[in-house]
């Protein structure tokens, strides 16, 4: 038998386009041809004009042309290096070129005589004006009469080629305008603003006429009307999911049983519910009890209270004869679940907790309950669905931090029983803004804990430079004398789990060091599961004090004793994140404490987030100052956000256009169906049109 062909890339046979270029295009973002349409420049060159040398400005970038009357490699002043001098004249004057890394083509280049040169004009050192490091372009080709864009690239792509791919796609793609020739509400219209066709806005973008640039309006109209277009495409995928739903169906879950188990299971907390936790119970319950399968996501601040609002939806499942799933995306936060619902659910209905760390007999007695249909609430981490298990009766999957959950899971998770497709319950990882919400999740019906539960005291946050840790250490020990807890998380290393897991290993060496024997103990995502579950069991019962940890205990674990939180390196975390592990702190009655310890100097953006986090304490007005206070292109506040991430717009720029995109998209389904299915294929990448299908 031979192994099926991989699939062709859509790619396949562009000129210049090999494999190579493909796995790196895909790093961009880009798998089709009509991606290159949403690949916006980060900046242009302006190669319309010549300048003679005579009239270069310091302090502009300009294009100059002359001839090469002299080159020569001599020694820097400072470093023992060479630096290539060249020198090109035209009719007004004399242009010093200067290259600090050259190679000897280079040099064989420059002997060709004639020269344009692209660059900053810099005073010289001695007098006169230079260029350091000047493009050099081909003086015998005609000036282009459009700005030359500089595109966002990784290693082994250059401009050249960006440049002819995207011209390449504006070319075959056909873009019609769509907008101008529907008929759009005033309001819409006047919401939208003076917005360009498509096909001009594109061209506005890759090749605008000189003069243009991403500080002017018209550059800005432009951006906006594909933006529409993508936040359009967005929609009409979302509304598309939510139509095809619509032949489902689910388990109905009603009746005295599944009242009652729930009823008992709400009694069991040793707390009232908040008036949001019943909102959102009696909000699901309506769901469960319908023929049509629940698509529901919950989004509430750190600590609102999400797990109740599960645990409720899962006895009204077990208690109506069904079962129920509840999958976390990390063995930790799986563990302290299971433990968790165990209690909760005693007398009710059995709890079966599979983890890595479950024994292979205990997990296969499991597996043949549920197999059997056995009315039980199992708990683990994603990969449960992976698993053969069937669960033949699973009315009901609960999924904690849904951003991590994917379509794969999605599918995986409606394979698992034949009769209907189970409601899905999930919980949003970071609380975001009602209305952003709505517009990102439309085909979700949301459930808002916009209530924290009572009695909680905000947590002191301060921020500490580096210089001081030893000071903190000191204040560590005197913390642990009086019997109480903390944690101390190590800095995050981006894509390098081997350095994380080494600054933590030495961080975890110098507090053990201070403390008393056996008080500090390490946690880190490369330990067996069955260690980090004896780790964590210790310091829920008090026998470990410090826990010293990788950024796995971010999300949900629950110690309430726990009441300083120390983060390392605070600089390198977004907002959102910083508040979550933040979260993990003022769950006892007292007072708690966060100090954020950051490396100086501290950049003013990342000043503006800890401030931020020092003041602010609300989760929703956090996530949405995350979304602003990014860097140009950064997208690590989106992807924590849980928010989908799109390519040209962004749901917090681009804010005053969600409303108008969602109208458009139901008119566009309505009157031109194929229009719709047209911008759905061309933004919305196959594997991410039906969301939440
Ligand atoms: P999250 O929304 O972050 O998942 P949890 O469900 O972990 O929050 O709840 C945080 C803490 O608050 C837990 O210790 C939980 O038992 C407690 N809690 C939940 N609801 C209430 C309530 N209504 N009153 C008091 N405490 C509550
Ligand atoms: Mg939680």
């Amino acid at each position: 038998m031979t192994a099926a062909p991989p699939p062709r890339s859509p790619l396949a046979g562009w000129p210049g386009i090999g494999e190579a270029s493909i796995a790196r295009l895909v790093r961009l973002g880009v798998r089709r041809p009509e991606d290159f349409l949403g690949l916006i420049p980060l900046r242009y060159e302006d190669w319309t004009r010549v300048t003679p040398i005579g009239a270069l400005q310091v302090g502009t970038t300009a294009l100059v042309e002359g001839e090469v009357v002299e080159w020569r490699e001599e020694p820097t002043p400072r470093r023992g290096d060479k630096q290539l001098i060249a020198r090109l004249r035209d009719d007004s004057g004399v242009l010093v070129g200067r290259w600090i890394h050259y190679y000897p083509s280079t040099i064989a280049q420059l002997r060709r005589g004639r020269w344009r040169w692209y660059g900053e004009v810099r005073a010289h050192f001695y007098g006169g004006v230079e260029m350091v490091h000047p493009r050099l372009l081909d003086p015998r080709r005609p000036l282009p009469t459009t700005l030359t864009p500089v595109y966002p690239t990784v290693e082994g792509l250059n401009q050249g080629q960006l440049r002819r791919w995207v011209t390449r796609a504006l070319m075959l793609i056909p873009l019609r305008e769509w907008l101008t020739a529907l008929s759009v509400d005033p309001e819409v219209r006047n919401a939208l603003g003076e917005l360009p066709p498509l096909p001009e806005a594109l061209s506005v973008l890759h090749q605008p006429p000189p003069g243009v640039d991403p500080q002017r309006a018209e550059w800005q109209a432009a951006r906006r009307r594909v933006a529409l277009d993508e936040l359009v495409a967005h929609q009409a995928a979302l509304r598309r999911a939510r139509l095809e739903r619509q032949g489902q169906r689910g388990a109905r879950v009603e009746g005295a049983a599944a009242e009652k188990a729930m009823r008992r299971l709400i009694a069991r907390l040793p707390f009232a519910l908040t008036g949001a936790q019943q909102r959102a119970i009696e909000e699901v319950t309506v769901d469960l009890s319908e023929h049509r399968p629940m698509y529901r996501l919950v989004v509430g601040d750190v600590g609102s209270g999400k797990t109740v609002v599960a645990a409720a939806a899962l006895a009204r499942a077990v208690g109506g004869g069904f079962q129920g799933a509840f999958v976390a995306p990390t063995e930790l936060l799986a563990l302290q679940h299971g433990v968790r619902l165990t209690e909760w659910f005693e007398g009710i209905a059995p709890v079966a907790l599979i983890t890595a760390a479950t024994p292979a007999r205990a997990r296969k007695v499991w597996q043949e309950r549920l197999a059997a249909g056995e009315p039980l609430v199992v708990v683990g981490t994603h990969a449960l669905f992976e698993e053969k298990t069937p669960l033949p009766r699973l009315a009901l999957a609960v999924v904690d931090e849904q951003h991590r959950f994917g379509v794969r899971q999605r599918a995986l998770l409606r394979a698992k029983c034949v009769e209907w497709v189970p409601h899905l319950l999930m919980m949003s990882a970071t609380p975001i803004p009602r209305s952003l919400a709505m517009a990102a999740f439309a085909e979700l019906d949301l459930s808002f804990l916009d209530e924290k539960p009572p009695g909680r005291q905000p947590v002191t946050t301060t921020l500490l430079p580096m210089s001081r840790r030893r000071e903190l250490v000191q204040r560590l020990r005197h913390w642990v004398a009086q019997g109480r807890q903390a944690y101390w998380v190590c800095p995050r290393i981006e894509g390098e789990e081997e350095a994380s897991l080494s600054a933590a290993a030495v961080v975890y060496e110098e507090l053990a060091e201070a403390l008393p024997e056996g008080k500090v103990a390490l946690l880190h995502g490369r330990m067996r599961p069955i260690e980090r579950q004896q780790v964590m069991t210790a310091f829920a019962r008090g026998e470990v004090a410090v826990l010293v940890a990788t950024t796995v205990v971010e999300v949900g674990v629950d110690v309430p004793n726990a009441a300083l939180m120390v983060v390392e390196h605070a600089e390198r975390f977004g907002l959102a994140q910083l508040h979550q592990l933040r979260g993990r702190v003022g769950r006892g009655g007292g007072e708690s404490f966060c100090v954020l310890v950051y490396a100086e100097p501290l950049p003013p953006l990342a000043r503006e987030r800890l401030s931020a986090l020092r003041r602010e304490h609300d989760g929703f007005r956090l996530a949405e100052l995350d979304l602003r206070l990014r860097g140009p292109g950064e997208i690590n506040g989106v992807r924590q956000s849980g928010l989908p991430l799109l390519r040209v717009a962004d749901f917090v720029t681009d804010e005053g256009l969600l409303g108008p995109a969602q109208q458009l998209a139901d008119r566009l389904w309505r009157e031109q169906p194929e229009i719709a299915a047209e911008l759905v294929s061309r933004w919305v990448p196959a594997a991410e049109w039906a969301p939440h299908a």
